[in-house]
């Protein structure tokens, strides 16, 4: 990689939320290994953001490099549309042993906004097929994050998201306050109040409610009660309103269940998952839906949705090698490890001055600051320090990859106290 490499890139390559030319020094990555990325000028980082969330078994996997090699070799992709494929239907069985038992179908897309996508247009359908045409809004939580196209968009947080670039474009739905009730909080009746009165005066128009489950993700990482997504199922079953869960985040062992739903044992109608879908091997989401979502909807006819790359067998193949790793449960003490080891170390931020709080869940690690962060000036910071983390607004946050170990978990967090102590 050469610096005119890197100046054709920052000229020609729109980056995500990114302007051409970039505004931002860019960091080329060599190759990676483990919970390591090698940059191009010759350092090695330890990654605590797993790509996003989805390297849970860190890179260059032995197990999950085989299966994507034999799956080259035997096809790579095949249209879905009247074939179907080994890879397809197992990764479908392990989802659905996974799942909670009423969860029955799968449907493959690419990404998690499309995902998203499918899910909405799911329950609008179900409702449709029930000749209820006039629930065809969506109720969510204000600093929620479901994606970058049109329909997720729409019930994105509505300060924070994209609401103002795209008034008049977005479908308008009902929002209310985010879970105002913290992860250990004890839930009382007046944190459900808003919500409840909303889904009572709405409920004739509303399709579903819409919600990350336990942990609000990019729209700041917000961990709520479990009581408070109990209570949200209730009151959803009482008005006769689906219940869409988002996992694309929180999904495969992120918060220390296998899904965010567990903490609560609630089971939503409709389910999204997508990043770690594939240990991040390969861009693929699922929503999967009950029988009786699914039976509703096709006693009238098809869903209409049907991606070229649905059910790419390559991510597939990936997707059933992540749950072979997944099912030895080591994921298990490598989370509740991960957990401890992130209070331990990152707890010493929550003196400065400059952050309001730390909090931690599961393998989530956050340091939330009193003011955003200056990108241009702490980004380069963390490879100084032998870490890649990508904070955004007030928050340093880190997911690393399952596999990490006591001492690069320490490096990373002291890399994080250190870097947070710079812009005191
Ligand atoms: C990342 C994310 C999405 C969007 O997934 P993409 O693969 O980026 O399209 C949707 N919902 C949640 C909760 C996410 O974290």
């Amino acid at each position: 990689m050469t610096q005119s490499d890197l100046e054709f890139d920052a000229r020609h390559i729109w980056h995500p939320y990114g302007t051409t030319p970039s505004q931002y020094e860019l960091f080329a990555v060599e190759s990676a290994s483990g919970v390591r990325l090698r940059l191009s000028d010759g350092r090695e980082v330890i990654d605590g953001m797993s790509s996003w969330w989805c390297m849970v078994h860190g890179y260059n996997h032995p197990v999950m490099n085989q299966a994507v090699k034999d799956q080259v070799d035997s096809m790579s992709h095949v249209m879905f549309g009247g074939l179907t494929h080994k890879p397809a239907i197992e990764l479908t069985r392990r989802l659905i042993e996974l799942t909670p038992e009423p969860i029955k179908t799968v449907f493959f897309a690419d990404s998690g906004s499309v995902a998203v996508e499918v899910a909405i247009k799911m329950a609008m359908q179900y409702w449709q097929c029930k000749g209820e045409t006039h629930k065809n809004k969506l109720l969510t939580f204000k600093g929620g994050y479901f994606g970058d196209t049109t329909g997720g968009m729409a019930v994105c947080d509505p300060d924070s998201g994209m609401h103002q670039l795209f008034t008049g474009i977005l479908p308008e739905h009902h929002f209310v306050p985010r879970p105002g009730c913290g992860f250990d909080e004890t839930f009382e009746d007046h944190h459900i109040q808003t919500f409840r009165t909303e889904l009572e005066s709405l409920n004739h128009q509303v399709a579903a409610v819409i919600i990350e489950p336990i942990v609000q993700g990019a729209g700041g990482m917000h961990f709520y009660s479990p009581d408070f997504l109990k209570k949200v199922r209730e009151l959803c079953d009482e008005h006769d309103v689906l219940l869409i869960h988002d996992e694309i985040a929180t999904g495969f062992g992120r918060t220390g269940k296998m899904f965010a739903c567990e903490h609560a044992d609630v089971i939503p109608d409709i389910m999204c998952v997508g990043k770690a879908l594939t240990g991040g091997y390969m861009t693929l989401s699922a929503v999967m839906c009950t029988e009786e979502i699914s039976k509703t909807i096709c006693a009238s006819g098809p869903i209409m949705h049907g991606p070229t790359f649905m059910a790419n067998p390559l991510a597939c193949a990936a997707g059933v090698a992540s749950m072979d790793i997944l099912s030895t449960g080591a994921w298990i003490d490598q989370v509740a490890n991960i957990e401890k080891k992130l209070w331990d170390g990152l707890s010493p931020c929550a003196e400065l001055n400059t952050v309001d709080n730390v909090r931690v869940l599961g393998a989530i690690g956050v340091v939330e600051l009193k003011e955003p962060v200056v990108m241009s000036e702490i980004q380069p910071r963390f490879p100084e320090q032998g870490v890649w983390v990508r904070p955004f607004g007030k928050l340093v946050y880190v997911m690393p990859p399952y596999v990490i170990s006591d001492e690069d978990l320490e490096t990373l967090c002291k890399a994080i106290c250190t870097v947070v102590k710079s812009i005191s």
